[in-house]
């Protein structure tokens, strides 16, 4: 059965590219009624913290992406690698190298030299008939991987292709450093042995560790898993993707009020396709998911596509759903929604026209609080001439019965009996109202703000 795993370091939060490679391994385990695994690879100590794995958990949850075993941490792991690598050196398919640092450094500083690939020269790989140097007493050895000395290492690799590696290119690997911890390339080849993962889905990134992987694989009579490995991705403007772009962490998507059900929507088509499909749920994602449709070349992001997608799930998102999302947002920003004015009501007459949650909970703000009043506007649109009109039109409200109904009726009787065109008094309401000149149809907005509160903020504006 089909096992896949996401691997990520916790350095930092995850991101857009660790995301989607989250995504499509996820989404292939769950296509072919496989599992997949959360692996966090903490052995850089130095760089890895407890807050970074946590916006790793906190960002996969977010997103929905359920993982079916895990998280494994590579720091509980150390005996299970201590114990891969005894057995190595045991099967003499691993030794000893008591190399100094200044040893090193100096056969590297000859082979530049030479014009020479620095490369160990292999002095403490065993061979029969080869005599080793004598052990120094003061160094503690590195382990190195005996890697094979001729043949190449060749995988099909789902995305790129066929590649092929000359062994000759590859030296004896350290799988265990002096103090006896493992290195990087041994931990993912013992834990994607043992927790039998069958396609290893990642970034291309990790392209040149891959030979080292499979030979490492074969020395362990492991089963060597199918590799794809994803192209980068890019920004808007072709550069690698980065900070200057704007939001690269998934939290940040949250924060800046996109729904996941868009981020994932617009990640899945993030250098895949399926024929013009553009607009998918999690579950069609899923059975339409495939490796052969994945573009080898860098995809580009395109916020503003993303910004569409998003509109559009915030156009079909339940409403209870919404209104606590907005409800949450407003409360950040110093607004408390109150039961004065329903906001499942507002958030549905302006729902149409947010592209982001943020935008949709600044629109609305103004029925929580009073809005501060746009100056240029205020003086375009409540004009002396219009003052005693807009008078007239206070007193009638007072009287008139609160529905949309009654409101446009009111507004009407007033354009009509004083010979205007209806903005000439929508305006100057919209201003006074909601602070600005754009709104939905104000006898809506004044439906749903209240008479006291609506006439109110007449008021301030026409005494
Ligand atoms: N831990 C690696 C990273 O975060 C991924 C390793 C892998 O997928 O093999 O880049």
């Amino acid at each position: 059965t089909v096992r896949t795993r996401f691997a990520p370091s916790p350095t930092g939060f995850l991101h857009i590219g660790g995301a989607r490679t989250a995504l499509f391994s996820w989404a292939y385990a769950r296509k072919h009624h496989g599992q997949f695994v959360l692996r966090i690879e903490d052995t850089d100590v130095a760089r890895s913290t407890p807050e970074a794995v946590q916006a790793i958990l906190d960002g996969m949850n977010w997103l929905g992406l359920e993982w079916d075993e895990g998280p494994f941490y590579q720091m509980q792991r150390m005996n299970r690698y201590k114990e891969v690598i005894q057995k190595l050196l045991d099967e003499g398919k691993a030794y000893y190298c008591y190399c100094s640092k200044e040893e090193l450094d100096a056969l590297r500083e000859q082979q530049m030299q030479e014009g020479r690939k620095p490369r160990y020269d292999g002095r403490w790989r065993p061979e029969p008939g080869k005599v080793l140097p004598a052990v120094p007493a003061d160094i503690p050895p590195v382990v190195r991987f005996k890697n094979p000395l001729t043949g190449n290492v060749v995988w099909d690799d789902l995305v790129k292709g066929q590649i092929s590696i000359a062994n000759e290119e590859l030296d004896d690997l350290i799988i265990a450093r002096a103090d006896g911890t493992p290195t990087y390339n041994f931990c993912v080849v013992v834990d994607d042995w043992d927790m039998g993962i069958t396609q290893v889905i990642r970034g291309d990134d990790h392209v040149n560790n891959t030979p080292r992987q499979i030979n490492l694989l074969q020395a362990l009579d492991a089963t060597i898993p199918q590799y794809a490995h994803l192209s980068m991705i890019l920004g808007d403007d072709g550069q690698k993707l980065s900070k200057r772009h704007g939001a690269v962490s998934v939290m940040q998507y949250h924060e800046d009020g996109y729904l996941p059900e868009a981020v994932l929507n617009y990640l899945s088509r993030l250098g895949w396709s399926h024929g013009d499909d553009e607009v998918f749920s999690m579950a069609q994602f899923c059975t339409w998911f495939d490796l052969d449709h994945i573009t080898p070349s860098a995809a580009q992001f395109n916020t503003e596509k993303l910004n569409w997608l998003n509109a559009h799930y915030i156009k079909q998102a339940d409403l209870d759903y919404l209104a606590q999302d907005i409800a949450g947002r407003l409360a950040s920003a110093g607004v408390a929604v109150n039961d004065r004015v329903d906001l499942q009501a507002v958030i549905s007459l302006y729902r149409d026209r947010a592209n982001t949650l943020n935008q949709l909970a600044d629109s609305v703000a103004y029925f929580y609080q009073k809005p501060q009043l746009d100056a240029v506007a205020l003086e375009k649109h409540v004009t002396p001439e219009i003052l005693p009109v807009l008078n007239g039109l206070s007193g009638v409200l007072e009287q008139v019965d609160w529905t949309q109904e009654g409101l446009h009726a009111a507004i009407e009787t007033a354009v009509t009996s004083n010979a205007l065109k209806f903005p000439k008094i929508a305006m100057p309401l919209r201003v006074m109202l909601t602070g600005g000149a754009q709104s939905p149809s104000i006898d809506a907005v004044m439906f749903l703000l209240g008479k006291e509160e609506s006439l109110a903020r007449m008021q301030a504006v026409l005494q």
